[in-house]
């Protein structure tokens, strides 16, 4: 019910703060500080249509209310929508094209939306065009009168290109056509795309935004309302929804999101700097380097450079790749990323391992390519483990 997502006093607070307080109140019962988890399908009419905002779960949970106008608030959006998982959320913003559209994606994706668009939407007569958005003027080639979505990610993952979310919102808007921004590796804490001229901002709520590896969930932020009242009928007509305790978990995770993402930044940095000196590897992809290619863009877009560091071993040896990643103790071999606990991926044959070896490798996913979420742990543990595992 979009009627239930309203912004409010709070939402005019600095960023740390709203993401306390932002489109919250105390719950109307007994003013319980953080909402009930209210896991109910159905809520009693008094009679056919009366009914206090809610009538089904699918439609709307107060829980899930609750979450969602927190997602708005710190995305600097009007409304917020919460999803069963991130792919989820993405599938509603391409059920907004029709057979015959065309879509203008980042080339360096993460793997699982590669496979959606590649897999399942082209199936249904969408046409995607994947495209390095670093100069963003590349984008333009690739607009015709069919194109009816750019879709960004940024930093990109795993190769932490930097894609400037304002020239492309230009561009974006020239051809009248919509932007999406995957905002899961920056969160709102480092990059506000609505801010910057992004239509909509997605996000896998199971990485930073729950920050604990305890969920799985989805959303999208938008200023629209007609935007916004789409999106609410596909989520509602499709019903991939979050479910009323991931939300309450989201929820609880977004209200530590300024203080974890500080200290992400901070081991990022850190560990960055340990390896970009260490004598057995080749290449450290991390946006704070001054040497990155697109640092500029990423000191003008963001607040810091995150915890998120790929890198690539001497000789790109991929045995020597899986010793390493096999060896760490402090950092867990597993997917996903985000969380308070630092990981390291193999992207060739995890995450990315649905894109083909020779697409992988033109972006620069080779098989020796360790990626790390860096964690909140001491940063000398974290700089020890690695210096163990290199060897
Ligand atoms: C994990 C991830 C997704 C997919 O989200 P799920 O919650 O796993 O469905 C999309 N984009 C990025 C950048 C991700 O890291």
């Amino acid at each position: 019910m979009l009627d239930n997502l309203q912004l409010m006093s709070k939402d005019n607070l600095r960023f740390n703060s709203k993401a306390i307080h932002g489109g919250q109140e105390p719950d109307k019962a007994y003013g319980s500080v953080m909402p009930p988890i209210y896991q109910t399908s159905t809520y009693a009419q008094s009679t056919p249509g009366g009914h206090k905002g809610y009538e089904y779960s699918r439609s709307a949970n107060p829980t899930r209310t609750a979450l969602e106008n927190s997602l708005a608030s710190i995305e600097n959006g009007n409304y917020g929508l919460a999803f069963a998982s991130g792919l989820a959320a993405i599938d509603a913003v391409m059920k907004l094209l029709k057979p015959g559209d065309e879509v203008v994606s980042t080339n360096d994706l993460y793997g699982g939306s590669y496979r959606l668009f590649s897999k399942i939407f082209e199936g249904f007569g969408i046409k995607f065009h994947f495209v390095n958005m670093e100069n963003a003027s590349t984008i333009e080639a690739h607009i015709n009168k069919n194109t009816k979505l750019i879709w960004v990610e940024t930093p990109t993952n795993p190769m932490m290109n930097i894609i400037a979310i304002k020239a492309v919102a230009e561009i974006a808007k020239k051809h009248k056509v919509l932007l999406g921004v995957d905002n899961t590796f920056a969160t709102p804490y480092l990059q506000q795309p609505l801010d910057l001229g992004a239509d909509l901002v997605m996000h896998s709520a199971t990485k930073y935004l729950g920050g604990h590896s305890d969920v799985v969930m989805g959303a999208l932020v938008v200023k629209d309302k007609e935007l916004a009242n789409k999106l609410y009928f596909i989520q509602n007509a499709s019903g991939a929804v979050a479910g009323p305790m991931d939300s309450f978990l989201v929820l609880r995770g977004i209200k530590t999101l300024h203080v974890r993402m500080q200290r992400h930044c901070e081991n990022g940095e850190a560990v960055a700097n340990f390896l970009a000196k260490h004598p057995k590897i080749e290449k450290v992809y991390w946006p704070g380097f001054e040497w990155h290619p697109n640092h500029a863009i990423a000191k003008e877009q963001m607040n810091g450079f995150g915890g998120m560091i790929s890198f690539v071993t001497k000789g790109n040896d991929y045995k020597e790749a899986i010793k390493i990643v096999e060896n760490l103790k402090v950092f867990t071999l597993a997917e996903s990323l985000g969380g308070v606990e630092s990981l390291a991926g193999h992207p060739a044959s995890m995450t990315h391992a649905s894109i083909p070896k020779e697409e992988r490798e033109k972006t620069g996913v080779v098989d020796a390519l360790i990626r790390l979420s860096v964690g909140i742990e001491d940063k000398n543990d974290l700089i020890e483990d690695l210096d163990q595992a290199i060897g």
